[in-house]
């Protein structure tokens, strides 16, 4: 029998349909659960109570201020939880305890950031425009919002804590990967006194979430995953003109200039290019190096591989765990292979750690005198893979960063500050890091080109789940207004 992994009218319950998930840990290769599939009409109910609490429910009604204490309150009740749904993280995707314990303790504090929003954010704005006339910002409605799993939890409070506090309802759907740690989020928001319905989750793959993504009540979808599960999403959302925000992958460049400082280029490399084992979207998978310091920067990048501990996930010491699956494994070898075949050259790693008999694991790879043209350059890897790419000068090296289809993020490392701003304004990407790696969710975090549509974090990201209503005033009515 799968677990109760649907959440729906503000009661778990399991999936009737016959499809189950086999949730299996990435170190031990055993299962750790079983969910189900929500099927078509599973996922009709949960767009239902979405709806039902959205268009009849007092949630949105509520002030701006109500709905953050709520937040604040689910907050603090998780808090004392942190370690345990660390450990929960590790378990479905391999991510050593270390970091998921930082990195679910930052979720924790990012729904304080973003209670805190609901002070500096006005939703009424009245102004003299000829007319007088008053600028309402009201909640989407209803968001079908689906996840990846390379940050579970931190996702989860992206995709749920940033629409609902907007006054909009959610149906969230994890990765099939990892579905289980969103469970706490929910129940300490309903504890928290968030109203039945406002929250609900489904569980399954790709077939659930086109059935969220196609349902008639779903007004915007807010997803994070594949630029090819983007594509299809984003073509759906354009017939039924439905708001779509797309996060998608990317194949980030950083431009280590000739004056870098070397120290700088092998920390900032080290997270930028192998931290979560490569399995994220702002990984700086390209490098590229001036010729004239090109084997020092190599030399570099191996340091860089070399600094990780990879082992059991379990190990406080670990720093580097499995692959979430066989079939993430499988990919990343095959990249492996196709950067061999193309004649770059393999500096370190490329193969799979010895000494570890069970989990996805892939040694630290960098591959040096790629040409951009090749495909190991060109599509996302997600797995903890370096290139180091040579360039000429400054201006070729803009080139190579911008000769992509991705454009989520980017970085240089320079010590004249004065170029590596030149070079930041000339890199089309949604985010720039200048000498440093850096993830932060208390700003808008998203792409252009094939890296997506949108932003989804910081005070954008939450003003993304709000429409417009311009309001056309009579004489007399300012008073009404401007709250
Ligand atoms: P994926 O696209 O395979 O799956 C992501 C989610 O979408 C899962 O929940 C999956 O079940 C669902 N899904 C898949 N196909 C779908 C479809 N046609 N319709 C509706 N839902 C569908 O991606 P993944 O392998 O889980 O995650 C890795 C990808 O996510 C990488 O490309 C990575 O770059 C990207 N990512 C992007 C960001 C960002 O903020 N830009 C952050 C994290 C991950």
């Amino acid at each position: 029998m799968p677990e109760e992994s649907l959440f729906i009218r503000g009661k778990w319950a399991p999936s009737y349909g016959d499809d189950v998930i086999d949730v299996i840990s990435p170190s031990t290769e055993e299962m750790i659960a079983t969910v189900g599939t929500a099927t078509e009409s599973e996922v009709g109910e949960a767009v239902r109570s979405a709806r039902i609490a959205f268009d009849e429910g007092p949630w949105r009604h509520q002030s701006l201020e109500e709905r953050a204490k709520v937040i604040e309150r689910a907050a603090d009740l998780l808090e004392p939880h942190v370690a345990e749904i660390a450990h929960l993280v590790t378990s479905e995707m391999g991510a050593p305890i270390s970091s998921t314990k930082a990195i679910v303790g930052r979720a924790v504090e990012t729904m304080r950031f973003l209670a805190d929003l609901a002070s500096t954010t006005r939703l009424e704005e009245l102004r003299d425009l000829g007319v007088s006339t008053a600028i309402l910002k009201e909640p989407v409605g209803v968001v079908g919002a689906i996840a990846p799993w390379n940050g579970p939890f931190g996702m989860a409070v992206s995709k749920i804590v940033t629409p609902i506090l907007a006054g909009c309802s959610v149906v969230f759907k994890p990765a099939p990967e990892t579905p289980l740690d969103v469970r706490y989020l929910v129940n300490a928001l309903q504890q928290a006194g968030l109203p039945d319905g406002v929250v609900n989750v489904v569980t399954g793959g790709a077939s659930t979430g086109q059935a969220l993504v196609a349902s008639r009540g779903i007004d915007k979808v807010s997803f994070t995953g594949s630029t090819a599960a983007g594509r299809m999403i984003g073509s759906v959302c354009g017939h039924d003109l439905k708001r779509v925000q797309l996060e998608l992958g990317g194949k980030s460049a950083a431009i280590v200039l000739d004056d870098a400082d070397l120290d700088a280029v092998r920390s900032g490399l080290a997270m930028g290019c192998f931290f979560n084992s490569g399995q994220v979207c702002a990984a700086l998978s390209r490098v590229l190096a001036p010729r004239s310091i090109y084997r020092e920067v190599v030399a570099i990048v191996e340091e860089a591989a070399a600094q990780w501990r990879i082992g059991d996930p379990f190990d406080p010491e670990t720093t580097l765990g499995p692959l979430v699956s066989h079939k993430q494994r499988a990919q990343v070898e095959a990249y492996i292979a196709s950067g061999k075949a193309a004649g770059a050259r393999i500096v370190t790693g490329g193969n799979r750690p010895a000494g570890l008999g069970k989990g996805w694991y892939v040694e630290p790879t960098v591959f040096a005198d790629v040409d951009n043209a090749m495909q190991i350059a060109r599509e996302e890897i997600f797995g903890p893979v370096a290139v180091v790419i040579p360039y000429e000068d400054e201006a070729n090296a803009v080139d190579i960063a911008n000769d992509s289809d991705y454009g989520l993020h980017g970085a240089v490392f320079t010590q004249d500050l004065e170029r590596a701003k030149h070079i930041a304004l000339q890199i089309r990407t949604g985010t720039f890091s200048v000498n440093n790696f850096v993830y932060n969710n208390r700003a808008p975090f998203g792409g252009v080109k094939a890296s997506g549509i949108g932003r989804d974090t910081g005070r954008e990201g939450f003003e993304s789940f709000f429409e417009l209503k311009t309001v056309n005033l009579a004489a007399g009515m300012e008073s009404y207004f401007g709250q």
